[in-house]
């Protein structure tokens, strides 16, 4: 019997639990090591803080599905891999055994960059505990009097989203407040997409009185205001800090081959350049060969693939290599019921494209519930 330990309860590893549910591994082990029992799909967090999904609708039940797959689950945080023993180490727990390891453990904003950002923000990395301080902040706005300066920072698909999900609310729920989102990001918004998307997006924000800086770092946030590059400081009431993805600071005592960024290096199989036995995928990984934004979407297509290797390593045979698609489509809810869709140089918009993502981010979940 091999023991496979799946760490990370992220986008792929939900669709490798799904396939041994589906078609059961002979001769195996499987534990899941999860620090969220719930994981929520990224897809829909911006519209469960628009107030258009609820919890449930946007989380997966990790237990229910390691059940389905005849997993074990372990409720617990990864802190490192004693490579040299075959272990994985957990936060207060004794560590745990692996023949065959995968991670998928995601990413969390860069805050190094922001003076005072751990202090003053509101994570929203895990996300699990942006959707509890989420619903906090919401019931503490109900009864908010007079200006309300709610600061975003980070212009890349998951701020602008947020900061449009975040005005639509807010809106609604803090009804006698006199309510001002701003969306802060040093270079441009939405990087790497077509030039008609950020146009689109620029007269949303302009059309929805949302308050855009570009080339605009944030340098240190205090109670109560944001310093910004220029020197100025701007009143903020909550800040949100969604900037590029970082890698988990444990990856850099592993011993594994890590891109310049520090997250873990991966071939075309999704197996570490260093190390057959651990494979990882998601935000959390890069295809040296085929290096692609850190977004979900990525992390979802890369199940199947995943699923299908270490199934190929624990019949002893070899994995196989996967070419991720370089276009693809993406969709930005605007948080009010609509959504504008992007792919290589067009953008379009309007409720239906809303309607189109609801669809399909509905039909993802329905096969993971
Ligand atoms: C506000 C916001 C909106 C976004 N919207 C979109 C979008 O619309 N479309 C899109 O494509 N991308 C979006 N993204 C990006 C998206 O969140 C990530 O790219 C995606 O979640 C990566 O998936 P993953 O599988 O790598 O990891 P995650 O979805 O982050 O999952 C990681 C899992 O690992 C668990 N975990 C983490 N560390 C440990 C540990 N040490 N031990 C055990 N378990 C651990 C976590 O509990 C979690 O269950 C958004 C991001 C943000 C912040």
């Amino acid at each position: 019997m091999r023991h496979l330990v799946l760490i990370g309860g992220g986008h792929a590893h939900v669709h490798v639990l799904k396939q041994f549910g589906d078609r059961p591994l002979a001769d195996a082990e499987v534990t899941l090591v999860g620090r969220d029992i719930e994981t929520p799909y990224s897809g829909m967090i911006p519209g469960f803080v628009a107030g258009l999904y609820s919890f449930e609708e946007c989380h997966i039940d990790l237990a229910r599905l390691c059940q389905r797959a005849h997993a074990r689950l372990v409720h617990a945080e990864a802190t490192g891999i004693d490579r040299a023993a075959r272990r994985v180490l957990l936060k207060d727990r004794p560590a745990l055994d692996y023949d065959l390891l995968s991670i998928d453990v995601g990413s969390a904003p860069n805050v190094g960059t922001i003076e005072r950002a751990e202090q003053g923000a509101i994570p929203v990395k895990p996300i699990a505990e942006l959707g509890r301080r989420w619903l906090e902040f919401c019931g503490r706005m109900e009864t908010w009097l007079g200006p309300l300066n709610v600061m975003v920072i980070g212009g890349g698909a998951g701020g602008v989203e947020l900061a449009l999900a975040i005005d639509h609310r807010l809106r609604d729920v803090a009804k006698a407040a006199d309510l001002q989102v701003t969306l802060v990001t040093k270079d441009e918004i939405l990087m790497g997409q077509a030039q008609a998307a950020r146009r689109r997006l620029r007269a949303i924000f302009q059309r929805r009185g949302i308050r855009l800086l570009e080339q605009s770092g944030a340098e240190r946030i205090e109670r109560g205001a944001v310093r910004l590059a220029d020197g100025q400081w701007h009143q903020a009431d909550a800040v949100f800090v969604v900037t590029e993805a970082s890698a988990a600071p444990w990856f850099a005592d592993t011993g594994l081959p890590l891109d310049e960024r520090g997250f873990l290096a991966v071939d075309a199989t999704l197996a570490s350049t260093g190390d057959d036995r651990i494979f990882a995928a998601g935000d959390c990984a890069t295809v040296l060969e085929h290096r692609r934004p850190k977004a979900g979407v990525f992390a979802v297509r890369q199940g199947p693939p995943l699923a299908d290797n270490l199934r190929r390593v624990l019949n002893g045979e070899q994995p196989q290599p996967f070419v991720p698609q370089r276009r693809y489509l993406s969709i930005l809810g605007t948080g009010d019921g609509r959504a504008v869709a992007t792919r290589g140089s067009w953008a379009i918009e309007g409720r239906w494209v809303w309607w189109w993502k609801d669809h399909i981010d509905r039909k993802w979940m329905r096969m993971y519930r």
